[in-house]
C-alpha cells in the first residue's frame, strides 16, 4: 500500500513526486513509456516565464508567478542548467505597441516583476542587438529565464527516488478502481498498485485518466507546435528570449538561446486529434522560420541540426485543471504552457490540497534536495579533470566527439537515478548524441556501452524502448 501514486513522469509528475517525498508519505510513480519526460516536458519551448501572459485570476497566472519565484533556488538545488536572460515581446507598429502595454498591465496585475516598455527602436538595440529591421518597441521581462525541460524532470525523478519514492516505467495506466483504503491502479498489462491518493499528472492524456474516476468536466486536446535547433555557431545571435507580440494573425514564434548555447525557433500552433502525433511537417517549418527572421537578424538556416515537435495539453476550461476531484483523487490536468514554469508551484499547491483533504504532512528529517549536476564533469577545470582521469581512466576515453562526452560520463548517468535503459535516454541525460552528427558516429558506442553496463545483448538496446531496436541481426563471423 503506498500513500501517494502519481500518474505520470514529466515536469509536473516529478515535481509533485519530490515534494511528496519531503514527508513521511511512501510514493510511487507510474510511467506508461520507457523513461521519464517523454511527453511534453522533452518538446517545449524551456522558458520560465516571467508572468504576463496568463489572465489574472486564473491558476495559470498565479502559479506561473509563484513557479517564476522558486525556479531560479529549485533549479540550482536540483543541479539544473538555468538562466535568468531575460525576455522581449517584440513589437512592430503601433498596434503592437497598444498591446505590449496590455501585457504589461496584465502582466503587473498578476504580481510579475520588473517588466518594462521599450518604446524606441534604440532602447531596444540597447538591450538586445540581435533584433530585425522592424523591431520598434518590445515588452522587456527581465526576469525571463531559460531552463533545461528534461533535465528538470529527470533531476526531480531522480531526487524523489533517492528520497524513497519507487520508479515504476512501462505502467501504462487503464483502470482506477476503488478499494476500501484507497484506489487499485492497473496497468494495461495487468500490473497493479494500491495508494490512498492518486494524483493525475498524466499531460495529454489527464482527460482520460481522470475519467476513469467519473470525472468527465473537461477534455484535453493536443496543440501541435514545431522548433528548429540550431548548432551552437548560431547560438549567439540573440542573448534574451525573443517572443513577437501577439496579434490577430497568431502568437507568432520565439528565438532564443538555450542553457546549452544552441538556438531553438519555434513553436507553431496546430490544432490536431492525434495525441501521439509529434511529426514535424515541411510547412509548419518553413513558417516558423519566415516568422523568426522578421524577428532576429541573420538567422544562418543551413546551421540547422534537427527539428522536433511537443504537444500542448490544452484543456477545454482554458485554466490549469488542479483540485481534489473526490476523496483520494486530485487532477493535475490540463497543464499547457506555462507549466513548466509553474512546475514548483503546482507541487507546493498540491501539498496544500492534500493538507486541507486532512492528509498528514509530516516532514521528513532525512530528506535530501540537492543533487549533483548532470553536467558537472564538464564543468571542472582541467586539474580537476585530470584527478579523475587518473584515477577512471574512462573519463578520457571520448565516446561523442560533437560534445565531446566521454565514457566515464556515460557509465555515470546509467547508474544515476532515474536510470536510462536506451539510446536517447543517454541523450537526453549527457548530451551525447546531441550534436551535429545528432549521434550518427556515437550511437554505435553507446550501445555498446549500455549493453556491457546492462548486461544486454547488443540486439536488445533500443533507441527509445518498446520496438525502437537498431540492431536487427548479426552478420556470420562477426561480433
Ligand atoms: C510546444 C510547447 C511549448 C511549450 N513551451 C513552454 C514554455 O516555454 N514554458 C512553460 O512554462 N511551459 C511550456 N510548455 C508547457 C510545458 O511543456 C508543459 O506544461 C509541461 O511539460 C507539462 O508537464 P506534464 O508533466 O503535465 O506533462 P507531460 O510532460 O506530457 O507528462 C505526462 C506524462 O504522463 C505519462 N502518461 C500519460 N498517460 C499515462 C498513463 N495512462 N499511464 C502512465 N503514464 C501516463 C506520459 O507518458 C508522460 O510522461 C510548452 C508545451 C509545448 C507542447
Amino acid at each position: 500500500m503506498f500513500d501517494i501514486a502519481v500518474i505520470g513522469a514529466g515536469v509536473i509528475g516529478g515535481a509533485v513526486a519530490r515534494e511528496m517525498t519531503k514527508y513521511n508519505l511512501r510514493v510511487v510513480i507510474l510511467e506508461r513509456e520507457s523513461d521519464v519526460a517523454m511527453g511534453a516536458t522533452k518538446a517545449n519551448s524551456a522558458i520560465v516565464h516571467a508572468g504576463f501572459d496568463a489572465k489574472p485570476g486564473t491558476l495559470k497566472a498565479r502559479l506561473n508567478v509563484r513557479g517564476s519565484e522558486l525556479m531560479e533556488d529549485y533549479a540550482y538545488e536540483l543541479g539544473v542548467k538555468y538562466n535568468r536572460c531575460g525576455s522581449l515581446v517584440v513589437g512592430f507598429n503601433e498596434t503592437d505597441r497598444q498591446t505590449l502595454s496590455e501585457l504589461m498591465a496584465r502582466g503587473e496585475a498578476n504580481g510579475a516583476k520588473e517588466l518594462y516598455l521599450l518604446g524606441t527602436r534604440e532602447e531596444v538595440l540597447a538591450v538586445e542587438p540581435g533584433v530585425a529591421d522592424g523591431v520598434c518597441c518590445a515588452l522587456f521581462a527581465k526576469r525571463g529565464a531559460i531552463i533545461c525541460p528534461y533535465e528538470l524532470c529527470m533531476a526531480e525523478v531522480g531526487c524523489a527516488i533517492d528520497n524513497g519514492a519507487i520508479l515504476k516505467l512501462n505502467f501504462d495506466v487503464c483502470e482506477i478502481e476503488k478499494s476500501s483504503d484507497g484506489y487499485i491502479v492497473s496497468s494495461a498489462d495487468g500490473k497493479c498498485v494500491e495508494a490512498r491518493w492518486v494524483i493525475n499528472c498524466a499531460g495529454v492524456y489527464s482527460d482520460k485518466i481522470a475519467s476513469l474516476v467519473g470525472d468527465v468536466s473537461f477534455t484535453v486536446s493536443p496543440r501541435r507546435g514545431e522548433y528548429v535547433l540550431l548548432d551552437k555557431s548560431e547560438g549567439g545571435r540573440v542573448s534574451h528570449t525573443v517572443f513577437r507580440c501577439p496579434s490577430p494573425l497568431g502568437k507568432g514564434v520565439l528565438v532564443t538561446p538555450t542553457v546549452d548555447g544552441n538556438l531553438l525557433i519555434g513553436p507553431n500552433a496546430e490544432d490536431i486529434s492525434d495525441k501521439s502525433d509529434n511529426g514535424t511537417t515541411a510547412q509548419g517549418v518553413a513558417h516558423i522560420k519566415r516568422l523568426a527572421r522578421e524577428q532576429v537578424a541573420g538567422i544562418d538556416f543551413s546551421k540547422t541540426i534537427t527539428s522536433f515537435a511537443g504537444l500542448r495539453a490544452t484543456p477545454s476550461t482554458g485554466d490549469f485543471v488542479i483540485g481534489v476531484v473526490c476523496e483520494g483523487f486530485i487532477n493535475c490536468a490540463g497543464i499547457e504552457s506555462p507549466g513548466l514554469s509553474s512546475a514548483p508551484a503546482i507541487a507546493e499547491y498540491v501539498a496544500e490540497l492534500l493538507a486541507g483533504a486532512g492528509v498528514t504532512l509530516t516532514p521528513r528529517k532525512d530528506f535530501s534536495g540537492r543533487r549533483r549536476p548532470m553536467h558537472y564533469f564538464r564543468e571542472l577545470a582541467d586539474e580537476e579533470k585530470n584527478e579523475i582521469i587518473k584515477k577512471f581512466p574512462e573519463y578520457a576515453h571520448i565516446i561523442c566527439r560533437c560534445e565531446m562526452i566521454s565514457e566515464g560520463e556515460i557509465i555515470e548517468a546509467i547508474k544515476t537515478n532515474p536510470r536510462p535503459s536506451d539510446i536517447d535516454g543517454i541523450k537526453r541525460r549527457t548530451r551525447s548524441g546531441m550534436g551535429r552528427c545528432q549521434g550518427g558516429f556515437c550511437s554505435p558506442l553507446v550501445a555498446q556501452i549500455l549493453a556491457r553496463e546492462l548486461k544486454l545483448d547488443l540486439l536488445e538496446v533500443t533507441k527509445r524502448g518498446g520496438g525502437s531496436l537498431i540492431n536487427l541481426s548479426r552478420t556470420k563471423g562477426k561480433s
